[in-house]
């Protein structure tokens, strides 16, 4: 690590000094190496740097590491001046070490509580994995670091408003004017695989188009891939223009191979940095997720996979205009059930709700399945099933009735 000799960096220490601000305040004086040696507090002078609250025994701060890592490793390149000091809640010095060890850069010691302690306070840390991002000045730029770093990677430097406002308008650009082929093409590669064969792009223009970000060991994954595959079939089989392509979030190719084995559809070819930039540029927050691509190229919905599972192939072609006509229906048909009913699952009365009178998302208490909207509600226990699950009791309810 340099000491860095930029012309404001002894005036944006002294500031930082002046003003009372953080490294002023370690009470050791200096931080430490993840090989344990003392580093002077002057290298940190002039710096963007980012605190990073973390401890080995928080799987969120085991996975986020070694993101952060990358990204400091990348701005390092790019001669940015950011540094990163770690602030640990570990338990105890060994378990400190050896995750600082993991790490490329310095950390506040260990045996200074007083200084970690009061690092938490200031920056008001609710929660691990945080970064808190300050300036040169030792001026408060970001403290949701670990987000930014997340969505945008690198890219995010030096993380003040004005940059993230620049990135957020350069996602609705890029958004505005998506394409299939600009989404799921890169230099070289304009093709998605079936199962050993190569599909163009260019043959899924026009199509409603199914992006599946799914993996392998992933319980909820494989439910909602065979859940998929039948809606699939049906929608082939009635000649729906509908294609999904498998975006695989697997950590290595022999998962992917395995994991796209039991698709029926295409997907694209392994390829780890471009998937999770999809990813990203979807924001995608958790695995399954379905993001359906309109025969325009423009996203549709997010939400394929609520869809799917409320809805079935119904929800075909994911449009605002379907999940109305949906609505609509699903009004008429309520009015066939009766306002209260005695169903043989639960031991009180439950009553007919609508997404108006206190229902909303649920999940079925009888078939396991997502539910929106109408259904048979008992508040107090927090039961609701759909309207089509109720079985009425024969004798039981006959007998109260
Ligand atoms: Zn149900
Ligand atoms: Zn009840």
């Amino acid at each position: 690590m340099d000491a860095a000799s930029s012309s404001t960096g002894a005036e944006g220490y002294g500031n930082t000094t002046r003003n009372g601000g953080i490294f002023s305040f370690l009470s050791s004086g200096f931080l430490i190496s993840p090989s344990g040696d003392k580093v002077d507090l002057k290298e940190m002078q002039g710096k963007s740097v980012g605190l990073y609250f973390a401890a080995n025994w928080y799987w969120k701060c085991e996975t986020f590491t070694p993101v952060l890592h990358k990204v400091y490793h990348q701005l390092k390149e790019e001669g940015s001046g950011f540094e990163v000091v770690f602030v640990s809640s570990d338990e105890d010095q060994a378990s400190f070490d050896r995750f600082h060890r993991s790490m490329p850069w310095l950390a506040v010691p260990f045996t200074d509580l007083r200084s970690r302690r009061y690092l938490t306070q200031r920056f008001q840390i609710e929660g691990i994995p945080s970064l808190v991002v300050l300036g040169p000045n030792g001026e408060l730029v970001s403290a949701d670091g670990v987000e930014l770093v997340c969505r945008y990677g690198a890219r995010a430097f030096p993380f003040t408003s004005e940059r993230i406002a620049e990135l957020v308008e350069e996602e609705r650009l890029k958004h505005s004017s998506q394409t299939l082929e600009m989404l799921l093409s890169i230099e070289g590669r304009d093709y998605v695989n079936n199962h050993g064969k190569n599909v163009k792009l260019s043959n899924l223009v026009g199509k409603t188009v199914g992006l599946y970000f799914s993996a392998q060991p992933c319980p909820p994954c494989v439910k909602f891939t065979a859940k998929l595959a039948s809606v699939y079939a049906n929608l082939r089989e009635k000649n729906e223009n509908f294609e999904v392509v498998f975006v695989s979030m697997d950590k290595n190719i022999d998962d992917y191979l395995q994991c796209f084995d039991s698709m029926p559809w295409l997907a694209l070819p392994y390829d780890e940095e471009f998937s999770r930039a999809l990813a990203r540029y979807f924001d995608v927050q958790e695995i399954p997720t379905l993001v359906i691509i309109g025969p325009d190229g423009k996203t549709v919905t997010k939400e394929g996979r609520n869809l799917i599972n409320l809805h079935s192939e119904l929800a075909f072609p994911f449009t605002e205009l379907q999940l109305r006509l949906l609505q609509e229906k699903q009004n008429e048909e309520a009015k066939a059930y009766p306002s209260s009913f005695d169903h043989v699952g639960h031991h009180h009365v439950l009553n007919l709700v609508s997404e108006k009178s206190g229902g909303g998302p649920y999940m079925c208490c009888e078939c396991n399945e997502q539910g929106l909207g109408w259904a048979y509600q008992c508040l107090g226990c927090g039961y609701e099933i759909h309207l089509k699950c109720g079985r009425e009791g024969e004798e039981e309810s006959a007998g109260k009735k």
